[in-house]
This record gives structure tokens, C-alpha cells and sequence, in this order.
């Protein structure tokens, strides 16, 4: 945790569950980026947190902006960012979306296959397109399934296909995984994606950008590699790959920009047992799945927590939301290390929850009110 944060809640102390985000944290990653991969162009990926102070924060350090929806276009734009700054990186859009965010100057765009560039066409004219190929997400904790992205044999016949429709054939993109603990794991995509270009090449379309998306991981339970060593790995896949024709390239950083900046403060709400014999305590917490750790899912993500008993001997706990719904349960296949002495009504900190917490939390499930954010 923050001096910072640790400050705001001593003098604040606000009521109920609650993140608290440090910018200055923001600000230190945006750094680092641009000092791991200086030859990359960083598009922060809103959806991350979209929290306006966040955006306004990153337009003013030089960020461009991954948005996935006209609402999220124009919130980067509220932030300061000029259209030439904004990818509309979707890859699943209504035409009447797409006419929207080229009005608005937007001329970047993700497709991946020819239905969607036929809407870009359309609506979009000129526009570049960046086609996103299928990419296995081996070994990150949130791996992103085969919802977005094709064959990339697929997305040489969709880049010629939005040649042949007047679009610019740009680049191509992909994902590695959200949380994705291998820097190494850019390389089999930067393969595909150089095989990519070359067959294009041989056909007269010379492509000019890849997207190597997101994947950057934070730092929760486990220790991860620093953005640096990502850096040097990406790079010498680029030389691999592209050997001394390395192409433009954009990086879209969203958990690894924001994820550690938060810190979420929640209360033991109940310690209970199943029968007398069953050893394992259930903490019933005033935060669950449905207020803001929707990423617990399946116990992809697992949050460090501090508690005022740290340093007391631990015991295994199953760890639960307050809701009334079964599936709101946080960690059980692998239950959690928590202090024996934790008593109801502690107060405590999940930390590295500044991605992917408050937005997830937007309905008021049973009566419990969206997360509060403070941005600080
Ligand atoms: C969600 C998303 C990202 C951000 O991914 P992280 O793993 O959080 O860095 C980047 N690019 C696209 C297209 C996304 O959908």
C-alpha cells in the first residue's frame, strides 16, 4: 500500500467497501512503459478504469487510448485525447457505432474477418484497419478464450479484402492473455503476425503496424517479471521475427498500468463454521463478486490481502461475498492463508485492484451499492 492511500483512509475514513487509486502509481508505470518499450506507441486500454481523473491523467503524460465503445471514445476524449489518438479496438461493433466514432474523427480500427470490414467500409471510408489474429493464451491467469481474433492464414484474405474496399490494410493485432506471467509468450504471435506480413507483401500490401495488445501483468499474490524484461523479451522476438524491417508497433496496457495503483478496503462481515467438526472457517466479507471482484472467477485472480493480524499464526479460510447469491464465493478449491485471531468487523485491504474492480461492480446487486473509487 501507498503512504497515500494509507494517509487518505486514516483521514478519510470512509464508510463501506471502497477503492482508493494513487496516480502517482499511474504515472510511474506510464514511465516505465515508455522507458521498457520506447519505440512503442502506449494505447491504455480503458476498460481497465476508466475513471475520468485516470484518463486525464494518462492524456496529459502523451497516452493513446484503446476503446472498445463510442461511451469509452468519448470518454478519452473528455480527457483531452484528439481522435488521431484513439483506436477503436473492438472487434465486434455496430455499423451505427462505427459511423459514430468516424464522425468523431476516429480512423483506426480493429476487424477480424470480412463481415466487420465490410461495416468499416461502409461507414468508416479510408480508415486503417488492423486485423486481430487468434493467439493461444497459454499460461496467463486470465486467459481471453477464442471470443476475438482468426486464423491468421484468415486474416491475409481479410487485410486483402479491406485493400480491395479502399481501406489501409494497417497491421495486425493480438492478445497473449491478460495477466500473462511469460514475457516470452509475445513470440509465437510476432510469428504468426510476420507471416503475415510477408505472404501480404508478396500480394503488393505492405503492412505497417502490429499491435501487441495487452498482457502486462500486476503484481498480486505471486511475484511477475518486470516491464522491462517484457520489454527486451518483446524486442528480441521483433528482431526474430522481423529481423531489420521492424515494424511500427503499439502496446495496450491495462491491468499492468492500473492494476497496482488500487487498493480496495472492505470488513469482516461474518466468521462461521458448517459443524462443529468441519475445521475450515467461512470470512464473509462486505465485498464480493458482484462488488467489484468479479475477477475471482473461478479463482482466476488471486488478490493479496492484509489484515490488521498479520503476523498471527494462519489457517486456511474459504473467503465469501456478503450477497445472497451461492456463486458469490471468492476462494474456496484453494482456500486462503488468514490469521486465526481475524475477528468479525477487522478491516481489510485487498490490494492490486485498481483494474478490472469498479466498473465490473456497476448494478446494485441485492441492495449493496456499486464500488466507490477515490482517485487520489
Ligand atoms: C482488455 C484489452 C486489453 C488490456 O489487457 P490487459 O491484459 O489488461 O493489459 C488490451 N487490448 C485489448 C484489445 C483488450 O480488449
Amino acid at each position: 500500500m501507498t503512504d497515500r492511500i494509507r494517509d487518505f483512509l486514516r483521514l478519510r475514513r470512509p464508510e463501506g467497501p471502497c477503492l482508493v487509486v494513487d496516480l502517482d502509481v499511474i504515472r510511474e508505470n506510464f514511465l516505465n512503459f515508455s522507458k521498457a518499450l520506447p519505440d512503442s506507441r502506449v494505447f491504455y486500454a480503458v476498460k481497465a478504469n476508466p475513471d475520468p481523473a485516470v484518463l486525464k491523467l494518462l492524456a496529459g503524460l502523451g497516452s493513446n487510448f484503446d476503446c472498445a465503445s463510442v461511451a469509452e471514445i468519448d470518454m478519452a476524449r473528455n480527457a483531452g485525447a484528439t481522435a488521431d489518438r484513439i483506436s477503436y479496438g473492438n472487434t465486434i461493433k455496430k455499423e451505427r457505432d462505427v459511423a459514430a466514432a468516424y464522425n468523431r474523427g476516429v480512423r483506426l480500427f480493429a476487424v477480424d474477418c470480412p463481415e466487420e470490414v465490410d461495416k468499416i467500409a461502409r461507414a468508416a471510408p479510408g480508415s486503417r484497419v488492423f486485423c486481430r489474429i487468434l493467439c493461444d493464451c497459454d499460461g496467463a491467469e486470465w486467459p481471453l478464450s477464442r471470443k476475438f481474433g482468426c486464423d491468421p492464414d484468415m486474416a491475409v484474405s481479410v487485410l486483402e479484402h479491406a485493400h480491395r474496399l479502399g481501406l489501409v490494410a494497417y497491421g495486425i493485432s493480438f492478445h497473449v492473455g491478460s495477466q500473462q506471467p511469460n514475457p516470452d509468450a509475445w513470440d509465437i504471435a510476432l510469428k504468426s503476425a510476420s507471416a503475415v506480413f510477408r505472404t501480404l507483401s508478396e500480394r503488393g500490401i505492405q503492412l505497417r503496424m502490429v499491435n501487441l495488445g495487452g498482457g502486462f501483468p500486476a503484481k498480486y499474490v505471486r511475484d511477475v517479471p518486470a516491464v522491462k524484461t517484457y520489454g527486451q523479451a518483446i524486442f528480441t522476438a521483433l528482431r526474430r521475427h522481423f529481423g531489420n524491417r521492424i515494424p511500427e508497433t503499439i502496446i495496450e496496457p491495462g491491468r499492468g498500468m492500473v492494476g497496482e495503483a488500487g487498493m480496495i478496503k472492505a470488513e469482516v462481515v461474518l466468521i462461521s463454521k458448517k459443524s462443529a467438526t468441519d475445521p475450515m472457517r467461512w470470512v464473509y466479507l462486505d465485498i464480493g463478486k458482484f462488488g467489484g471482484l468479479a475477477e475471482t472467477m473461478d479463482e482466476a485472480i488471486r488478490y493479496p490481502i492484509r489484515t490488521p493480524r498479520d503476523g498471527d499464526a494462519t489457517e486456511p479460510c474459504v473467503i465469501a461475498g456478503p450477497t445472497c447469491d451461492s456463486a458469490d464465493v471468492l476462494y474456496e478449491k484453494t482456500p486462503y492463508e488468514l490469521p486465526v485471531s481475524l475477528a468479525i468487523g477487522d478491516e481489510v485491504l485487498i490490494e492490486g485492484t485498481g483494474a478490472y474492480t469498479q466498473t465490473y461492480s456497476a448494478v446494485a446487486f441485492n441492495g449493496f451499492d456499486p464500488l466507490k473509487s477515490y482517485v487520489i
